[in-house]
């Protein structure tokens, strides 16, 4: 299909003094979709995605759960597509990490190198990122047989013996990518039973290269220049063992990312960002959609919705600003 044309509905800021009307930090399906909602509502809009843009989705293989897509979809091709869709509408999208916020001002801050962008308000989308166990060698040898990502680091392990750390869909993912690859796959997990869906688990069960080693967590990751082998404790009987493997992946979730939102907007105990009312955060202005916030459902539709929400709240915060100042104008002469 021939490429639609691009359609741009909002004036961009002709140089760095002026605002954009919204600034979406992250390039997740939150982050897109707040996009398509803001440029279509008229609202200029630049996208920081950030050096390695698109979120979790980049690093999965085919999605089966998101609509409209009956035959599945690669997560990369989703992320392309949604990009592709945000752009088309006039979103400016640039690849680089922002460093600083500044919620303080009017015109909100966020620094990126030697540049401040300009913003009158901001959706947050920044996401999550994978949790590690913390043990000692995992530091040292990730990327020498430790990894959290089979769609990416699979192949090197062909015909060899690997692990999975973790119960949920996560782990199950990796270890069923794992199976296209490796000689044997075996799923460490600290409990007794997955907390991962119903679908999923099946799937893993159905698979005969799957092991399962039940109530153990990993105490270390042992080797010199690779890894070599994982030191195991039984987290009921406290028995140790170890498990020969070339690889692990750790699947034991995700970490907010908001280190740059401290202080700046509220956040809980575990760092994700407190929601008002759907979509505000604590600072008027700033809105906030997908797993920064949502560590309930975590889906990429769930992002994508919240995304939704968080765009259409800016341009009505947009608006309203926009119709104070009017009001403002008038009752001054
Ligand atoms: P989850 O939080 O669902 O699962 C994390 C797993 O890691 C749990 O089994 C947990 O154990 C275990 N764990 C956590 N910390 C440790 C630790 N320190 N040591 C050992 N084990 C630990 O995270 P996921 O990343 O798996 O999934 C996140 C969300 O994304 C979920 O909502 C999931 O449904 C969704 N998802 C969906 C997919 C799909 O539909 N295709 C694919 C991937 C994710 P315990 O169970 O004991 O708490």
């Amino acid at each position: 299909m021939d490429e639609k044309q691009k359609i741009e509905f909002a004036q961009k800021p002709k140089n760095f003094t002026e605002p954009w009307d919204v600034a979406v930090i992250g390039s997740g399906p939150a982050s897109l979709t707040a996009a398509i909602y803001t440029t279509r509502g008229a609202a200029s809009t630049l996208i920081l995605g950030g050096e390695k843009w698109g979120g979790q989705l980049m690093l999965t293989t085919e999605v089966d759960n998101y609509p409209g897509f009956h035959e599945g979809i690669e997560g990369p091709d989703l992320m392309q597509k949604m990009r592709k869709q945000s752009e088309r509408f006039g979103a400016e999208f640039i690849e680089k990490n922002v460093e600083a916020v500044d919620f303080s001002k009017e015109y909100f801050e966020l620094t990126v190198g030697e540049t401040k962008y300009l913003a009158k308000s901001v959706i947050i989308a920044t996401g999550a990122e994978t949790k590690w166990l913390g043990v000692p060698g995992e530091d040292r040898l990730r990327g020498r047989g430790v990894s959290s990502c089979a769609p990416c680091d699979a192949p090197f392990f062909k015909d060899k013996d690997t692990a999975v750390i973790g119960g949920g869909d996560s782990a199950m993912e990796e270890a069923l990518v794992l199976t296209k690859y490796s000689n044997s796959i075996t799923i460490v997990h600290r409990r007794e039973e997955f907390r991962a869906s119903a679908a999923m688990q099946k799937k893993v069960k159905d698979n005969k290269k799957i092991k399962v080693i039940w109530d153990t967590q990993v105490k270390e990751f042992v080797g010199e220049q690779k890894l070599e082998k994982i030191l195991l404790e039984n987290t009921k009987t406290g028995e140790k063992s170890e498990l020969v493997v070339d690889g692990v992946f750790v699947a034991v979730g995700h970490t907010p990312s908001t280190a740059i939102f401290k202080g700046k907007v509220e956040l809980d105990e575990k760092g994700y960002i407190v929601v008002n009312d759907h979509t505000k955060t604590s600072t008027d202005g700033v809105f906030v959609a997908g797993d920064v916030h949502d560590y309930h459902y975590r889906q990429a539709i769930t992002a994508a919705g919240f995304g939704c929400m968080a765009g259409m709240e800016a341009l009505k915060y947009l608006d309203e600003k926009q119709g104070n100042k009017k009001q403002e104008t008038t009752l001054d002469k």
